[in-house]
């Protein structure tokens, strides 16, 4: 299979890579500094018409993965948050597209589209994380739809979201299917509470979910069932390692422009083998992982089965995220003191770095998956 960029995609990767340097990179420390969400940031996104990018034609987007991949790839080369606003704003709208009934879609795909409004997804609980099944919020049917109650944590985007895409046990028995709900901002019982401090992925926001018996209408529950909607992610987790290999080229642009002007020893710092060397290996390592990733990209877009792309899209988000934190981490030891400075943004990489080895499953997690791949699944996994 061939996965050389077309022309329109080598268009996409100009434009998004000129506007990165232009106006996102002067952004990237303040927004990291202050954890503010970056409104700004939002508006030039949507100026640009980036919200549908992964999605078919008839809602704006290129229909293919492998040219949003590429966008991530450019925007996390300067900023993580910046690219995070795609990504979580393409969750949902990928998750609808999944499970969504028509009526779910008309109403809210547009909106999220031309980036009118603002979604988010949410199933992790202070029980459960990595282990769904471990979901507690529980939706009970009533006269006209259901009654939501529970608690949820770290739902990124929350605070701003017009909705989020709810994970909830659907009855009252422990082992209920899990559904999801369409929670609307101002559904009375539902509170967004106060943001976490995080080490990464600093502007934007994740926050606890409150459900205290919020009434949600039939009309709310995705007919397509949890399970669709999870296989969906199979196509989009490769958008993670895209904002890893984004970052992995980042830390290595300012690590190289860093010990070309630096010197020790009477010399460029450049100039060692030993450095060199550790050059030469972020880069192989970088190419590796960007290579991985559009191949798994290109097999999204070719239609392949969900049993193919569910090892793939584990071993890419896994071993781009891994490439990430290493490449991140010799970034930093490349700087010297430097690196753990506020005063250089190498360690803004470093923090983020991390970050992306947890989300979206953690890496252990995408180890299971590949394993299971192989060896089938293991008794307990
Ligand atoms: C910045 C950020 C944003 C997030 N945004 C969202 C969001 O928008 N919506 C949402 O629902 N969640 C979100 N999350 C939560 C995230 O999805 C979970 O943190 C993640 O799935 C891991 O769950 P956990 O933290 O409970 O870790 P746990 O599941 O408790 O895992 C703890 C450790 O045990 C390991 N482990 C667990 N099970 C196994 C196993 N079977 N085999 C091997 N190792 C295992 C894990 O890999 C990890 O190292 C976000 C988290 C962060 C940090």
């Amino acid at each position: 299979m061939s996965y050389a960029l077309t022309a329109d995609q080598i268009q996409i990767q100009d434009l998004i890579r000129r506007v990165a340097r232009e106006r996102v990179a002067p952004r990237a420390d303040e927004i990291d500094r202050t954890a503010e969400y970056p409104h700004d940031m939002f508006a030039l996104l949507k100026e640009l018409g980036l919200f549908t990018l992964p999605f078919p034609e008839r809602y704006g987007g290129t229909g293919n993965l492998l040219s949003a991949c590429i966008a991530i790839e450019e925007l996390g080369r300067v900023c993580y948050n910046t690219a995070y606003l795609l990504l979580v704003q393409w969750l949902p709208f990928g998750a609808l597209l999944a499970g969504g009934t028509d009526a779910q879609q008309q109403r809210w795909l547009p909106g999220l589209a031309a980036g009118e409004l603002r979604g988010a997804f949410s199933t992790t609980e202070a029980q459960s994380g990595s282990d769904v099944s471990g979901i507690r919020t529980r939706a009970i049917p009533v006269e006209g739809g259901y009654r939501l109650n529970g608690t949820k944590i770290w739902c990124t985007n929350s605070d701003l979201a017009d909705f989020v895409l709810v994970a909830a046990r659907e009855g009252s028995e422990a082992k209920s299917p899990i559904s999801l709900f369409i929670v609307e901002k101002g559904m009375k019982g539902f509170e967004v509470g106060k943001k976490e401090d995080k080490m990464g992925a600093r502007g934007v926001p994740s926050c606890p979910l409150f459900f205290d018996d919020v009434f949600i209408p039939r009309e709310n529950r995705l007919d397509g069932g949890f399970k669709a909607v999870m296989e969906s992610f199979n196509g989009s987790r490769p958008l993670i390692a895209a904002r890893a290999v984004g970052l992995a080229q980042g830390a290595i642009d300012h690590a190289v422009d860093f010990i070309q002007n630096r010197t020790a020893f009477g010399q460029s710092v450049s100039e060692f083998q030993g450095v060199r060397w550790m050059v030469a290996d972020m880069v192989q390592q970088t190419e590796a992982a960007r290579q991985m990733l559009y191949r798994a990209a290109s097999l999204v877009d070719a239609g392949a089965p969900a049993a193919q792309l569910a090892p793939m899209a584990a071993m890419t988000k896994c071993f781009a995220t891994d490439v990430a934190m290493k490449v991140a981490t010799d970034a930093v030891q490349l700087f010297g003191a430097a690196g753990v400075s506020a005063e250089y943004p190498i360690n803004r990489y470093f923090r983020d770095a991390k970050v992306l080895q947890i989300i979206e499953g953690t890496n252990q997690i995408q180890r299971n998956i590949i394993a299971n791949s192989v060896l089938g699944r293991a008794a307990r996994a």
